[in-house]
């Protein structure tokens, strides 16, 4: 991997993501050599990938390259790689560049969408964990207008005018609010020449109400504000299979070219760890999110599991865990260099929010239940800040604006055509 020697005890950090981003940025590089990996030379701000899915925002306005962060910082190093696998008793890591020393190893890693092992919904379904799949997702929605347009066939215009959401979280709860607007208020004047309101959004929950989790005045008023903007929304519904072309239920069966998975994550694991130290996919830490039964390897964010009595199955795989878990990392790892004792980790529930569409959204903070435009401006505000660099704010803002007024979305091209069988290898990795 071509990193220096050095005499400092060297960090290897794997995973640029909300949480080991934080800890790489508050780490103490006078004390400890810092080696940040990821697969990609960028940091994703996840929360927006369904607007970039759905027209409103460009790629590069959510994502943020990470060797920028830390220009003339010394003792840090970044490298794109994929590490593969952790050999404990060396103390070193594997990875499509090589392998390397570590001494102190945290993995942060995130997860990816949960598919509960079906292969063939994994096969045909489309997901939303990264640029890339978003990118594709764009492309798809237009390509089905586009084929829609020329077809003869009822039966096929029908099967790619469905959209078929799946899960009834936040992710799909945004996505089918953006699907709507793009439907009710953007494409009608693009295709002029299709009949866009045989275009139909269909949002499939298994539970008996929206975003489980939230209060049920935020559910209610989720559910309502769908309903107002034309999306069928399918309840008690578990989908069975999707085999591309038609979308298996226990209670509705839908035909639909397109079924966009956003019913799970799971934590994205590196072999090598001891089965005894992983439950469900995810790491099981302490609460210095030391991995329990290893040495020196520490798991913060969404991969990791910390068991408390308020969370007594881990904390949520949200931002915010994994923000606080990176910066209470990085304290805790300068003392150690320092010779202090460690602080445990304390989750701070700062609270949850969703938002429907223009003016719609619902924010539970502490007693507060706010629905409608108030939680709509809270809900901008937080993600302004919350997104990586002042250039991608102030993009984002002068997007959001912009749609605000005109209400249009400016980014309806299909730079990368998707065809499925590009992506069939994911299944086979
Ligand atoms: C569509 C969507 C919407 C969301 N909306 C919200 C929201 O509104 N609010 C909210 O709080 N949370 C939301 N989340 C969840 C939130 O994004 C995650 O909880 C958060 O990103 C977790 O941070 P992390 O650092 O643990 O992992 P990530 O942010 O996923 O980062 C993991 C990093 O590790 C890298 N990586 C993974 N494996 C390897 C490997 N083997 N080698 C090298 N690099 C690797 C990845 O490239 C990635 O950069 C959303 C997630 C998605 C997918």
């Amino acid at each position: 991997m071509n990193i220096p020697d050095s005499s400092l005890p060297r960090v290897v950090i794997v995973g640029a993501g909300f949480a080991g981003l934080n800890l790489a940025k508050k780490l103490d590089k006078s004390k400890q050599q810092v080696v940040l990996i990821d697969k990609n030379n960028y940091h994703t701000f996840q929360p927006l990938l369904y607007q970039v899915a759905t027209a409103g925002l460009e790629p590069d306005s959510i994502a943020h390259a990470i060797r920028t962060l830390f220009k003339n910082e010394k003792n840090f190093h970044f490298r794109i790689a994929n590490v593969s696998h952790i050999e404990v008793e060396n103390k070193e890591i594997d990875s499509d560049i090589g392998s390397l020393h570590y001494d102190r190893l945290i993995i942060a890693t995130g997860s990816d969408t949960n598919y509960y092992g079906n292969k063939e919904i994994e096969f045909n379904a489309m997901s939303m964990k990264s640029i890339p799949e978003a990118l594709d997702l764009r492309s798809v929605i237009l390509q089905n207008l586009e084929m829609a347009l020329l077809t003869d066939d009822l039966a096929e215009r029908k099967r790619l005018m469905n959209f078929v959401i799946v899960g009834g979280g936040p992710t799909g709860v945004e996505l089918a609010g953006a699907f709507a607007e793009l439907k009710n208020h953007i494409l009608p004047n693009d295709y002029p020449d299709l009949d866009i309101r045989r275009m139909h959004v269909h949002l499939v929950q298994s539970g008996d109400h929206l975003l489980p989790g939230f209060s049920g005045k935020a559910s209610k008023a989720a559910e309502d504000y769908l309903l107002n903007m034309d999306v069928h929304l399918w309840l008690n519904t578990r989908v069975l299979n999707y085999d591309g072309k038609h979308v298996d239920t226990n209670n509705k069966d839908f035909d639909a070219t397109t079924l966009i998975w956003a019913a799970g994550v799971k934590g994205e694991i590196i072999s090598g760890l001891p089965e005894s130290s992983i439950e469900q996919n995810r790491y099981l830490v302490n609460t210095f999110n030391q991995v329990l039964g290893v040495e020196d390897i520490f798991a913060i964010g969404d991969v990791a599991c910390m068991k408390t009595e308020e969370n007594p199955r881990g904390h949520p795989m949200v931002a915010q865990p994994a923000i606080q878990q990176g910066k209470n990392l990085a304290r805790n790892l300068n003392h150690i260099v320092s010779g202090r004792p460690m602080r445990p980790f304390k989750y701070h529930d700062k609270g949850s929010m969703a938002t429907i569409g223009r003016n719609k959204a619902v924010a539970d903070i502490g007693n507060m239940k706010l629905t409608g435009w108030f939680a709509w401006i809270i809900w901008m505000f937080v993600h302004l800040v919350s997104l990586v660099g002042f250039r991608n704010k102030m993009i984002a803002l002068v997007n959001w604006v912009i749609q605000y007024f005109q209400y249009n979305k400016s980014v309806r091209l299909i730079i990368r055509p998707y065809h499925r069988e590009n992506v069939a290898h994911k299944v086979n990795d």
